[in-house]
């Protein structure tokens, strides 16, 4: 059976006149033949929305009882858009996560897919139904409801494409992928296709676009992610495989991401094992770092500073009160004022001279860094955020973004 899997976020879905516009579309589609497994987010702002209701209670809730909250969200619109494709005369079921059966680990709040059930899905689909399915929300082998991370229904929807050998398309509020964040930079450019790699390092470094853990699954399995406008009727951007026919630039796209912390860890006594306990214990609190930089000893200590993402700062203030306690000679401080810039391309692996362009950029433009860190496609900087709009300016049109 040929199952497509489409996927619409929270805009695409925030009001009863756009669940009702989905449905019609959904439903033309049905009368095409098609068998539409649909993944939905929550209604607009709905999710900030409960989680600033938990927060009303207490900054920092628990984590099994946040997530029982927030995938209520998802909830509301699979019963609301089933609703209305039933009322357009056409079968339709709603499902949350447990009812598909998506099992997690016991992560909340940030739960990683361990195996979905297709049966129940095949079912209902040889019954001539369309399936809506909660995104971002899974269960434990306990059956507690859990949430993927936020933005976490791409996940679930190419997952859900993997398991059923579907094609996955992802509708949003934008007709695709541009070189850059097309709300920061108008003039930006849309991509026609991008491979895995490349999406991969301009999501993880900010482009909000779509959610990085479904891209590695995207990759991991195959899948290959269609990604346009709600509307359903212009050309968007495809993802998949490297192949020759695309374009190998040096720079591809450039990302921002302004959810960034610098945190300076000083006065560390210089021994590779405090290096490695400070990161263990950052590690076992599931926060991702970045932009790591270790100062020279002086007087036998060195200094540390890395990114975390700004969400992260409850728990990891909590591992450095409790490292304080094992290496009182620490400080810790924090720089929320920076941005991290990123420009991202394959054709960097075969080109040289990026960094260099890049350091020249800055220097004629008078653009403070504050970090630079590399990889085999990226390269990525911290600025301060009053230097933002004209960083993203010079360096699109060095590199005709
Ligand atoms: P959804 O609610 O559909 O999941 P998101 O808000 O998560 O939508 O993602 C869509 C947004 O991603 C767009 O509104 C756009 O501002 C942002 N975005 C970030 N980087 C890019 C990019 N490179 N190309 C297109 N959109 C981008
Ligand atoms: N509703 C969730 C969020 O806002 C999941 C999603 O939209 O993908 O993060
Ligand atoms: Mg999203």
């Amino acid at each position: 059976m040929k199952i497509n899997v489409l996927k619409f976020g929270g805009t695409s879905v925030g009001s009863i006149e756009k669940i009702q516009s989905i449905a019609k579309k959904l439903v033309n589609r049905k009368k095409q033949g098609e068998n539409l497994v649909v993944v939905v987010s929550a209604m607009g702002k709905s999710t900030d929305e409960l989680l600033n209701m938990a927060k009303l209670i207490t900054p920092n809730p628990d984590k099994r009882e946040l997530d029982m909250l927030l995938s209520t969200g998802e909830q509301v619109t699979i019963a609301l858009l089933s609703m209305a494709i039933n009322a357009l005369g056409c079968k339709s079921i709603s499902m949350t996560g447990s009812q598909v059966s998506i099992k997690t680990d016991s992560t909340h709040s940030k739960a990683r897919i361990n195996s979905i059930d297709k049966d129940n899905m095949l079912n209902y689909l040889s019954e001539d139904r369309i399936i809506v399915v909660a995104g971002f929300q899974g269960v434990t082998e306990n059956g507690d409801i859990t949430t993927l991370g936020r933005g976490g229904s791409d996940t679930t929807a190419v997952s859900l494409a993997a398991i059923l050998n579907a094609s996955c398309e992802i509708y949003t509020d934008v007709d695709g992928v541009y070189s850059i964040d097309p709300r920061k930079y108008p003039k930006a450019k849309k991509l026609e296709s991008l491979d895995y790699d490349e999406m991969l390092e301009m999501a993880s470094l900010g482009a909000g676009i779509i959610d990085v853990r479904a891209i590695e699954m995207a990759h991991k399995y195959k899948v290959p992610i269609f990604i346009g406008l709600n509307t359903m009727d212009v050309p968007g951007t495809i993802v998949k495989e490297y192949d020759d026919n695309m374009e190998k630039k040096a720079v591809t796209g450039m990302s921002i991401n302004e959810n960034i912390l610098m945190v300076s860890v000083s006065d560390i006594p210089f021994d590779a094992s405090n290096v490695a306990r400070i990161f263990s214990k950052i590690a076992s609190k599931n926060i991702i770092v970045d932009m790591i930089s270790q100062t020279a000893p002086h007087n036998n200590q060195i200094n540390i500073s890395f990114t975390v993402e700004k969400d992260d700062l409850y728990d990891l203030e909590a591992v450095l009160i409790d490292l304080k306690d094992e290496m009182p000679s620490c400080d810790f401080s924090f720089n929320d004022e920076l941005i991290k810039l990123s420009v991202v391309g394959v054709g960097m692996i075969s080109q040289s001279g990026v960094a260099s362009k890049l350091f020249d950029v800055f220097s004629e433009n008078n653009i403070h860094f504050y970090q630079v860190t590399t990889s085999e496609i990226s390269i990525s900087y911290t600025v301060h955020s009053d230097d933002l709009d004209r960083a993203i300016n010079v360096i699109a049109k060095v590199f005709k973004l």
